[in-house]
């Protein structure tokens, strides 16, 4: 398809063109990895349960790389220092008994995409890009069932096996078949699963893993089901049927930017909203220092506000925390309402300061943790289906595959919220 740089809605809504953020360099990337923060828990994490499973992981990970004879593909590469670029990788051999080949047809960033790629986080560069994406079916093992070739299929980010006890219980991003957060997309941190910028991706459970993408909807606008979607989906489901209980309307508040932090995107807080929306929340408010992001919110149908408005609101009985800060934790929960819910997506602090009495005075239920991104995929895709949620209203930048490498340097350095690419 034909390129186009920054479609209607970033024009729209005013987003600032060309570069607005700057990679860290090399050096200053890896010292931030070995001394920030979260390297301590996030390697003690990686390793939690069985160090071997992860050293297994990674000696069949680099003999699948040197594995010779099966010809190369394609594959998006992003170092230190901003460098993007396709390189000529080793194809993937031909998959296991449980597996499937599939090749990615619509791929989107993710909001931690940018400053990953900026060398901002603890995820250590260069790495093998993408872990958002719908794909088709190439080839599968001969015990898959579900999923044949030409199958469309959304990919989650997270590897799971389908059928240990965690996965049974739709538990999926906790799958102890494979080491602990294993995901496509994150280099070394994530197990080298590969990325989904790339000719073709090994899926190792396919039965487990992949969910068939209903007729009529189209691969642009559930490429990011795979991560995002589902974790605006997974902030407000589980707590709205409840509150909705208690009274014909509920409102939700979504921080999104509200201080200094790595510059993430935003499309995880405007999913979260449409989807609260959707399942028949009130008033949507949603947090951002960023007037583009208001206007897009806006536009959504969402109540913008910024970080000064936010003061004078009262409290709300749902609340989601994007912020990843511990400042923004505490900001929450304060204005979390009598018997509200409080879910918070990440933190990107090692520790965070929590308003205990307030909590307990209140009696303020505190969520955080990571989605279980293969469990809420089918009922993502339901609400698409159903005309209820149209992810692509978010998306505000759109070209073609081919030219991810462009894309996706202009997504690192601007101002996208959802970059997305497709065949
Ligand atoms: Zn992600
Ligand atoms: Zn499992």
């Amino acid at each position: 398809m034909d390129d186009l740089p920054s479609i209607d809605p970033a024009l729209a809504y005013g987003y600032p063109v060309g570069p607005q953020h700057h990679p860290l360099g090399r050096v200053r990337h890896l010292l931030g990895v070995a001394a920030g923060d979260t390297a301590i828990p996030a390697t003690r994490i990686m390793l939690e349960r069985s160090a071997r499973q992860r050293a297994e992981r990674l000696k069949s990970a680099v003999r699948a790389r040197r594995r010779v004879g099966r010809g190369t593909m394609r594959a998006l590469i992003i170092g230190a220092g901003g460098r993007v670029g396709w390189h000529d990788v080793p194809a993937p051999p031909a998959p296991g008994p449980l597996a499937a080949l599939v090749h990615p047809i619509a791929v989107a960033t993710c909001d931690i995409d940018r400053p990953m790629g900026l060398g901002r986080t603890p995820f250590p560069l260069p790495m093998h890009f993408g872990h958002e994406c719908v794909a088709e079916v190439v080839e599968v093992g001969e015990r898959v069932t579900t999923v044949h070739p030409g199958d469309r299929v959304v990919v989650p980010f997270q590897i799971s096996c389908g059928t240990c006890g965690p996965c049974r219980s739709g538990l999926t991003s906790n799958c102890v078949d494979v080491p602990p957060v294993s995901m496509y997309g994150f280099g070394l941190a994530g197990g080298h699963w590969g990325g989904a910028y790339s000719d073709l991706l090994t899926v190792p459970y396919a039965d487990g893993m992949l969910v068939p993408l209903p007729n009529g909807v189209d691969p642009a606008a559930a490429a990011s089901v795979a991560d995002n979607v589902v974790d605006g989906y997974r902030a407000v489901a589980p707590h709205l049927p409840d509150l909705l209980t208690r009274g014909p309307s509920v409102e939700v508040l979504i921080l999104s930017e509200i201080g200094r932090r790595p510059p993430f995107s935003a499309s995880v807080v405007m999913y979260a909203g449409l989807i609260a929306k959707a399942l028949g929340a009130g008033t949507v408010h949603l947090v951002d220092r960023r007037p583009h992001v208001r206007r897009h919110a806006a536009a959504l149908g969402l109540h913008p506000l910024t970080p000064r408005e936010l003061r004078k609101l009262p409290g709300v009985p749902l609340v989601v925390d994007s912020t990843g800060t511990s400042a923004g934790i505490g900001t929450a929960i304060k204005h979390t309402a009598p018997d509200g819910t409080c879910v918070s997506l990440s933190s990107i602090a090692r520790s965070s300061k929590l308003p205990t009495a307030l909590m307990y005075g209140r009696n303020v239920t505190h969520h955080l943790g990571r989605a279980h991104a293969r469990a809420n995929i089918p009922a993502v895709l339901d609400l698409m289906a159903s005309g209820a949620l149209r992810p692509e209203r978010v998306t505000t930048h759109l070209g073609s595959l081919d030219r991810a490498d462009t894309l996706v340097r202009d997504h690192l350095l601007g101002e996208a919220t959802k970059t997305i690419a497709v065949e």
